[in-house]
């Protein structure tokens, strides 16, 4: 039998803030498919009763369940933490990260300031929280309007109303990054990861 290879040193947990239309899952995804921080860092994907917007796959953006399904969860110590964004339920899978960590992997998450804090409580030493910051509110307003044109004029709302608040809690994170170009703001994410994997 193959024997699975377990690092002593555990893997870092890289989590990326911001508001909605910030720019940084899109950040994180471009970060991964970068040939050599792939081999380092995965993408952890999040439990949620959010509807699947167009382009989202199952299992890939989210794992897509219903509030039962999520409640079943929480209440079998499944979830790492969790967070109610928008009448709607995200949760961190505590078997994805243990796993991921334990063998020495580094492990990407997009999460709102609730879960970067709890994340960072609990993996005190090996957590790195960045925050993206759009170029303007105007321009996180078109990104959300194009973003949700399938849903309805009170989510984008409601969605701006959030970014205004989130936007206040980036003194709180590790490190601030403006997502005014993606190529930019990439190139700066890139050397964030390099340095403190490394550290
Ligand atoms: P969206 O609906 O735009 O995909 O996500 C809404 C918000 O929930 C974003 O700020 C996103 O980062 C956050 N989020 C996604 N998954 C999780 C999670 O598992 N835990 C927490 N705390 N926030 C999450």
């Amino acid at each position: 039998m193959k024997a699975k290879k377990i690092q002593n040193k555990p893997g870092k947990i890289f989590i990326i803030s911001g508001p909605s239309g910030s720019g940084k899952t899109t950040l994180l995804s471009r970060l991964i498919q970068d040939k050599k921080i792939g081999k380092l860092l995965a993408k952890s994907r999040s439990v949620t009763t959010r509807p699947r917007r167009s382009g989202e796959k199952q299992g890939k953006d989210y794992f897509f369940v219903t509030k039962d399904e999520f409640r079943r969860l929480v209440k079998a110590k499944k979830i790492l933490e969790w967070t109610r964004y928008l009448g709607y339920y995200y949760g961190t899978p505590k078997e994805l990260v243990e796993k991921q960590l334990k063998r020495g992997k580094h492990l990407g998450f997009c999460l709102d300031l609730k879960g970067a804090r709890v994340l960072k409580k609990i993996y005190p030493h090996n957590t790195v929280t960045v925050f993206v910051l759009p170029p303007s509110l105007n321009v996180l307003k078109a990104r959300i309007e194009g973003r949700c044109r399938e849903t309805d004029k009170k989510e984008i709302t409601q969605r701006l109303r959030m970014a205004k608040r989130e936007i206040l809690s980036a003194a709180q994170f590790n490190y601030r990054i403006l997502n005014r170009s993606l190529r930019v703001a990439l190139k700066e994410l890139r050397k964030i990861f390099l340095k403190e994997s490394s550290a």
